[in-house]
């Protein structure tokens, strides 16, 4: 998950409490909410901010350079992996230092995507949603941001990818079948949960994103499982075999990110550490991947396996 940074304003709100998340409920904003430019609320334990946002489309480019737009409508992310590198994005390094605790929300995202429908054409665009977060961060279940930015994408009808590791995208699959062109990804790393929580500690388990992934074959939407980065897998043949009982046939795979590059940041120390200490060399991933290309003909490399959808 890599591309440029939507450019936010800063939190400067106030502390709200826990209740008040209730009435973000559907996601319609009071106008003390507009007033304050940006409201703090603890949601579990992560701090998410409703912040205004300046742009929500943000010109595609580097390794997402064949799509048009991407499109974050929250910034930080709950899940909190540690080999994540978006965490380079964020400008503060305190921020940085505590990726996986925060999440900002663009409560505008809906007035920003109608303000942009006015000036020009969204039909026929690739979107990709999202690049430096995930769309269905654990405060989406209670918010409804990124259901509501579904539903406005829908009558302009873009070329739409959702990239996801939260099986809650199957509670738009109403939404999503109404696109003419949509694909949902699912991120899966692996089939050890135990190696899930050492690298994603709060993510949703594989085993559910893979259930949530069949859903969406099942729905007829079109569906693909992105092993990026791939961890360390227990055993190859029963991943492969997990992975093709999901009715997927578009699978994309890559090893963690070396980090080369000006703006780039490769995987975290911690996770770089861990991978070391579970032996997760270089030829282990190469024999794995070897294993998948077998069961699976329709497996990509690097950038190809995300080009938009036609
Ligand atoms: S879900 Fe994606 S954006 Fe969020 S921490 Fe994990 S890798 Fe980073």
């Amino acid at each position: 998950m890599k591309s440029n940074f939507c450019g936010v304003s800063p939190a400067l709100g106030y502390r709200a409490s826990v209740g008040q998340t209730e009435q973000f409920k559907h996601f319609h904003p009071t106008p003390e909410h507009v007033d304050t430019r940006s409201v703090a609320v603890r949601a579990g334990r992560i701090d998410a901010t409703l912040i205004e946002a300046r742009s929500i489309f943000t010109p595609a480019s580097g390794f997402m350079a064949d799509w048009d737009y991407t499109l974050n409508a929250y910034s930080g992310c709950g899940f909190g992996c540690n080999y994540c590198y978006a965490a380079f994005f964020a400008r503060d390094p305190q921020r940085r230092d505590t990726w996986g605790d925060w999440v900002d929300i663009k409560q505008n995202a809906v007035a920003l995507i109608h303000r942009f429908c006015r000036r020009k054409q969204l039909t026929g665009k690739s979107i990709y949603m999202s690049s430096v977060t995930d769309p269905y961060q654990p405060v989406e279940r209670r918010l409804e941001l990124t259901r509501e930015i579904l539903r406005t994408l829908q009558p302009e009808q873009p070329r739409l990818a959702v990239q996801t590791r939260s099986p809650l995208v199957t509670r738009d699959i109403d939404v999503l079948k109404r696109f003419d062109v949509a694909q949902v990804n699912m991120t899966v790393t692996t089939d050890s949960e135990t190696v899930s929580r050492a690298f994603e500690p709060h993510c949703p388990r594989n085993g559910k994103r893979l259930a949530a992934i069949a859903e969406i074959v099942e729905a007829g939407i079109d569906a693909g499982i992105t092993m990026t980065p791939l961890l360390p897998v227990d055993s190859p043949e029963r991943f492969a075999s997990d992975l093709v009982a999901t009715g997927v046939e578009r699978f994309v795979v890559q090893p963690f990110h070396p980090g080369k590059g000006r703006f780039v940041r490769g995987t975290g120390p911690a996770a770089v550490a861990l991978a070391d200490e579970m032996r997760w060399t270089e030829d282990r991933y190469l024999e794995v991947v070897q294993v998948l290309r077998a069961a699976l003909p329709g497996l990509q490399e690097g950038r190809t396996g995300f080009a938009p959808p036609e």
